[in-house]
């Protein structure tokens, strides 16, 4: 392939990726001639076909790369996909290796960035800044209803520590809290920092905070399903930043209805494949739950930003260049995602 155009059709690209790829590209000394094709569509079975005349896919979160996306996307000659994120739930990664596609991914770009996220979400919730920057956009200074609680002290249940769980431990740290985690690897780095490993069940038992850390796959969708919930303290905060289906969001709305669960805030969201990244203000969303969600005083939602800063997005398209470049002068690929 050397000496030719390395052609890479990109998909759901947003304004800040197509700057951001263009520059890291011309940052680089010693990428691929790579040729971006920017798509603003999601990768789907009815998108796949666009991706005509390129030896690569660039996708992220809420692309679809099923096995039927990756046939199309096979017999159109496309020997990569490059994922500009971390998670690769939405890639069949056993139908890609049958097909000989090679799957990339971006491992980590600033596990930081959703650690201080999490701070950010747990804050705005314990003193109700949403509540308060509402009212005082309406000149109203009544402070009715805004009781806040103290974070010091509290206890923080970790729900996977790895890169994510342990930034989000440091910066929980900082602020007084005292930390229990759970992962199926014990991580020095969280014990090092104070860290104590529990079983699942004790941490939600004894968590006034549990922010989930842990990837989506068979073993974890669910995982905050009516049975565990049932296990948490009574009026603990849930944070979930990792993915959607990790809730099962119609039994956390039920806890927080009963009032089991003292406040919610998600980033990810199980139905947000048609619904986020893109401005719906102006349409009917169809979503039951998430409207009763959003209804509530006690709940946060935000749309999959959690990873959004300067320093994330400078090193997701730094190592996307790396990735593609690696591939096409076939050196060895660091960050290829293993089928198994
Ligand atoms: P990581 O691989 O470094 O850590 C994941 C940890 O989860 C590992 O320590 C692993 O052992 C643990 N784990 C796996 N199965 C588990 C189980 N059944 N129970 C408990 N722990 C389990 O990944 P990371 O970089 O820390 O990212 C974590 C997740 O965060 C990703 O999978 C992704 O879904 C999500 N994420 C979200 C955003 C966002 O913007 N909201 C950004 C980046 C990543």
């Amino acid at each position: 392939m050397s000496k030719s155009l390395f052609r890479v059709v990109v998909f759901s690209t947003k304004n800040y990726d197509q700057i951001g790829l263009t520059e890291a590209l011309g940052r680089s000394s010693d990428a691929a001639p790579i040729s971006f094709r920017f798509l603003s569509s999601r990768l789907s079975a009815s998108t796949a076909e666009l991706a005509k005349d390129a030896e690569a896919v660039c996708v992220f979160v809420n692309d679809t790369v099923n096995s039927e996306v990756l046939k199309i996307l096979h017999d159109k000659g496309i020997q990569l996909i490059a994922l500009r994120c971390a998670g690769f739930n939405n890639v069949d990664l056993k139908a890609a290796s049958e097909l000989g596609i090679s799957v990339v991914r971006v491992p980590a770009y600033s596990p930081n960035a959703v650690g201080e996220f999490v701070a950010a979400q747990l804050l705005t919730l314990a003193r109700k800044i949403h509540k308060a920057y509402n009212r005082v956009r309406e000149n109203n200074f009544d402070l009715q209803g805004l009781v806040g609680i103290e974070i010091r002290g509290k206890k923080a249940g970790i729900v996977g520590t790895g890169k994510i769980g342990v930034a989000t431990a440091k910066v929980l740290k900082g602020l007084g809290l005292e930390l229990f985690g759970f992962d199926v690897f014990h991580n020095q780095e969280f014990i090092d920092l104070g860290g104590q490993y529990l079983s699942l069940d004790e941490l939600l038992s004894q968590s006034d905070i549990v922010s989930l850390h842990c990837p989506l796959n068979e073993s974890t969708k669910y995982l905050i399903r009516s049975e565990t919930i049932a296990k948490m303290k009574s009026g603990a905060y849930l944070i979930n930043t990792s993915r959607g289906a990790l809730l099962d969001t119609q039994a956390v709305l039920d806890a927080l209805y009963s009032g089991h669960i003292g406040a919610l805030a998600i980033d990810v969201y199980e139905g947000e494949g048609d619904l986020f990244f893109e401005d719906r203000s102006g349409a009917i969303v169809h979503d039951p739950i998430l409207a009763k969600l959003q209804a509530l005083p006690n709940v946060l939602v935000t749309g999959h930003q959690a990873f959004l800063t300067d320093v994330a997005l400078r090193n997701i398209c730094n190592i996307t260049i790396d990735n593609l470049s690696n591939f096409y002068y076939q050196r060895p690929l660091k960050n290829k995602v293993d089928p198994k």
